[in-house]
């Protein structure tokens, strides 16, 4: 475990008003952990201000809760900020972080920023829910958990390990997240809340199927236009989770969803098995894992120039390693 977790419930003890912050357009993991902390928090600390500053919104897990409303200006002062699942300063959804007194950064992504004046980084980490498990794990005898705190961090966990999946995922991300069902996570229901899907968005889905391309040594992709969204009548978030209807396809390692958004620019949303597309994604202003990333690419010339790399890169790799499948 690294040494600056006693540092962070340090400055955290010492700080009667934290704010905790997410990456643009968070995730289950983002939303999750943010939550589960402040949870963790106002349980154990009930004289101190703990508030979430979230300017963006994760319709799917919508169900871990109400958000607080904008927070002013003044919310900021004498602050200690707490920046969670988020690699680079530009990324993290409230700029006005740098108002706080002194920042944390907590996160499991590849560290190319060291914004903050204190940082927990575990790139090997599953999600950064696990990290939040593991700080209230080696703090157990201090550090209050409930159900509520429990169901926001297991529910990041489950998303952001595709149900346990993913290599990232350890003997310790297990048994953490037993400790955290023991605590009375209602698995059916949270299950149902995750994967229940809308009529259209099944619809959507059938239709999509139908118009999965592959490159020449396969790399998987999607286009989904504005059209499409609306004619489905999906959110785009709805039209993003559609880069998981490819990805368990024989010999495509890499798979991409493209994602027309309203300002004409396209989200690229990168997924791998065994290749790594991170340094695609780096290439195409994004970042991220390993083995899933995130990009935009300005027009359709850039989508295929991003295409022609995927698909080097996955005719590399095919040259180079036997037995990969
Ligand atoms: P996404 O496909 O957007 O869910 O992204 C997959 C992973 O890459 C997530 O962990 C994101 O936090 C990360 N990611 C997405 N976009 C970017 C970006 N522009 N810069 C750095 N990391 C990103």
């Amino acid at each position: 475990m690294n040494d600056n977790i006693t540092l962070i419930l340090d400055k955290i003890k010492a700080y009667s008003h934290i704010i905790i912050f997410r990456h643009k357009r968070p995730d289950g993991d983002c939303v999750g952990a943010t939550k589960g902390l402040q949870q963790i928090l106002r349980l154990t600390y009930p004289e101190k201000s703990v508030l979430l500053s979230n300017t963006d919104f994760c319709e799917y897990v919508s169900f871990l809760g109400e958000e607080n409303p904008l927070l002013p200006d003044e919310a900021f002062t004498d602050a200690l900020g707490i920046v969670i699942d988020t690699a680079t300063a530009d990324r993290i959804s409230d700029q006005r972080c740098t108002l706080c007194r002194e920042l944390i950064k907590i996160d499991h992504h590849i560290n190319v920023d060291a914004y903050a004046d204190l940082e927990w980084v575990e790139e090997e980490r599953s999600s950064a829910c696990e990290m939040i498990a593991a700080f209230w794990a080696a703090f157990r005898d201090e550090l209050k958990m409930d159900v509520v705190a429990a169901t926001c961090i297991y529910t990041g966990m489950v998303t952001d390990s595709g149900r346990f999946r993913f290599r990232s995922v350890s003997g310790e991300t297990m048994r953490l997240a037993g400790m955290l069902l023991d605590c009375g996570v209602d698995t059916d229901r949270l299950y149902a809340n995750l994967y229940m899907k809308e009529f259209d968005a099944l619809k959507f889905q059938g239709y999509m199927f139908g118009r999965i391309r592959r490159t020449e040594h396969g790399v998987a992709y999607l286009y989904i236009t504005r059209a499409m969204q609306e004619k489905f009548n999906l959110s785009f978030e709805q039209a993003c989770a559609s880069v998981s209807y490819m990805d368990a396809i024989r010999d495509s390692l890499i798979w991409i969803a493209f994602i027309e958004c309203e300002d004409g620019s396209i989200r690229v949303r990168l997924r791998s098995r065994f290749v790594t597309v991170n340094e695609i994604a780096s290439n195409y202003h994004g970042g991220g894992h390993a083995c899933a990333s995130g990009a935009t690419v300005a027009n359709r010339a850039e989508m295929r120039r991003l295409l022609a790399d995927a698909d080097a890169r996955l005719a590399a790799f095919k040259q180079s390693e036997v037995g990969w499948l």
